[in-house]
C-alpha cells in the first residue's frame, strides 16, 4: 500500500434510525437548522462506483478488486429518489445535484433526470438540476441528458497536461476525452458550464495558469477547489493544500481579476472576474471561482444535505454517520411521514466541521470512520 494511504473502515452500514415525529405538521417550506440555516441544496449520489481512481478521492490501493461496492438491492430506485426529492422540494430545496462516484455509470440516468425535472418549488418555480461528472462518458450522453431536462453540468478536470492528468485519475484517462465531453455539452446547448479543478501542491499546481488561460474568454467558469481532508483514506496533508489566496495571486500576476459578489445564498465559491483594459470586470472574458473548503470555512450559510446511493442522509460532508431514509421508504411510510421526518432531522442539525477545524487547526483528529466522498458525492 502506498505511503500514507489509510485502510478503509467501512462506515456505510452504520445508518442511524430516522424517526417520524408523532406530531406531524405540514411542510412549511422553510425548516431551519439549529444555526438558523435553511435547506436549499440536495446532493444525490446515484452510484458509489467510478471508472477513475483519483488519489484524493478513491485511492486505488483501497478501492481495488477486493473493495465491496453496495449491492444492487440496497440502491435507491429512481422512483424512490424522485419521492425523496419531492419531499425536499416542499421544504425549500431549489437545487438538486446528481453526483457519485461517477453518476454517468448509473444506467439510464436520463430517466431519473426526466422525473426530477418535473419537480417545482412550493412557489411553482422549476428546480435547478445539475450533474457533477468526470466527463468520461459525457460525449455520448450529453444530448439525452439535455433532452431529459438537465439544467447544467459541472465537469471535473485537474490538469491540461496529459501526463499529469493521467497520473491524477490513476487509470491513464486522457485529457482529450474530457475536453471532447465539454465540447459535446456545449454543442447540445448546455450553458454556464463549470470546470472544477482540485489543486494539490506539488502534484498539479503548475497547471493553475495553463488551465486559467485555456478557459479564459470561453464562457466556461473554472473553479479551483482546495484539496480537502474528506474521507479517511486519502492520506491528506495540509502541506499539499494550495490556499485559494495563492491561486488568486498567481493568476492575478498574468490575468487581472476583480472580486465579484456571490451569485446566490450559500454559494461555496468566491467569484473573481477577468478585467478589461480599464480594470473593469468584462463578462465576455468570464470569471473564475475559488472554493476554500480548508482555509476559509463556509459553514455559516451551509444549506446542503447529501443523500447516499443507499438512501442515507448526511448533514455534513464530514459526517461519520447517515440517517436511514430507505428503512422508512421500504416500510411503506407516506409522503407526509417522509417530509416530517426530514424536517425534524434538519431542525436538529448543528454540523459545522470546517469552522471547528479552523478553530482547532489542521491537527484536528481525523475520525477513521468518516464517510468517503465517493459514497456521498461532492
Ligand atoms: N465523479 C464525479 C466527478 O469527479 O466530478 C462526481 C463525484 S466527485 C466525488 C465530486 C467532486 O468532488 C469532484 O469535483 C472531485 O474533484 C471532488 N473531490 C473529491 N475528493 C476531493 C478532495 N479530497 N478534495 C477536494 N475535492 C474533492
Ligand atoms: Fe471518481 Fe470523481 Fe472520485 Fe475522481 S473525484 S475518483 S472521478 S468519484
Ligand atoms: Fe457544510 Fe459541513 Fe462543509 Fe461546513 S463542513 S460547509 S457544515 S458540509
Amino acid at each position: 500500500m502506498q505511503e500514507r494511504i489509510a485502510p478503509l473502515i467501512d462506515a456505510r452500514a452504520a445508518g442511524r434510525q430516522l424517526i417520524v415525529p408523532t406530531r406531524r405538521t405540514p411542510p412549511t417550506g422553510e425548516p431551519r437548522d439549529k444555526l438558523q440555516r435553511p435547506l436549499r441544496d440536495l446532493r444525490i449520489s446515484v452510484t458509489d462506483r467510478c471508472n477513475f481512481r483519483c488519489n484524493y478521492c478513491m485511492p486505488k490501493e483501497v478501492f481495488d478488486k477486493r473493495y465491496k461496492y453496495l449491492p444492487h438491492s440496497s440502491l435507491l430506485t429512481f422512483e424512490e429518489i424522485a419521492r425523496i426529492a419531492a419531499a425536499f422540494s416542499q421544504h425549500g430545496v431549489r437545487k438538486i445535484r446528481l453526483t457519485g462516484g461517477e453518476p454517468l455509470l448509473r444506467k439510464n440516468l436520463d430517466r431519473l433526470v426526466e422525473q426530477l425535472a418535473q419537480l417545482s418549488t412550493p412557489a411553482g418555480n422549476p428546480l435547478e438540476l445539475t450533474l457533477t461528472t468526470n466527463a468520461s462518458l459525457l460525449a455520448t450522453k450529453a444530448a439525452e441528458l439535455k433532452a431529459a431536462g438537465l439544467s447544467r453540468v459541472n465537469i471535473s478536470l485537474d490538469a491540461l497536461d496529459d501526463a499529469t492528468f493521467r497520473r491524477m485519475n490513476d487509470v491513464g484517462f486522457p485529457v482529450s476525452k474530457v475536453l471532447a465531453g465539454i465540447e459535446a455539452a456545449q454543442t447540445v446547448g448546455f450553458s454556464r458550464i463549470k470546470v472544477n479543478m482540485v489543486v494539490k501542491r506539488g502534484t498539479n499546481d503548475h497547471e493553475v495558469i495553463p488551465m486559467a488561460r485555456y478557459f479564459y474568454g470561453t464562457g466556461v467558469t473554472l473553479r479551483f477547489i482546495e484539496y480537502m481532508d474528506v474521507g479517511a483514506t486519502n492520506g491528506w496533508l495540509m502541506s499539499e493544500v494550495l490556499p485559494s489566496s495563492e491561486v488568486i495571486s498567481r493568476i492575478q500576476a498574468t490575468l487581472p481579476l476583480v472580486p465579484l459578489p456571490p451569485a446566490n445564498d450559500g454559494e461555496t465559491a468566491v467569484r473573481w472576474g477577468y478585467t478589461d483594459g480599464a480594470g473593469r470586470y468584462d463578462p465576455a472574458l468570464g470569471e473564475i471561482g475559488v472554493i476554500s473548503s480548508v482555509t476559509r470555512a463556509f459553514c455559516g450559510d451551509c444549506n446542503r444535505i447529501r443523500l447516499s446511493t443507499d438512501g442515507k442522509l448526511y448533514l455534513c460532508l464530514y459526517a461519520s454517520q447517515g440517517w436511514d431514509l430507505t428503512r422508512l421508504l421500504r416500510a411503506g411510510k407516506s409522503d407526509v411521514d417522509l417530509a416530517a421526518a426530514i424536517a425534524t432531522l434538519w431542525e436538529q442539525r448543528s454540523d459545522r466541521y470546517s469552522e471547528l477545524r479552523g478553530m482547532t487547526g489542521p491537527a484536528i483528529e481525523k475520525t477513521a470512520r468518516r464517510i468517503e466522498m465517493s459514497y456521498i458525492g461532492g
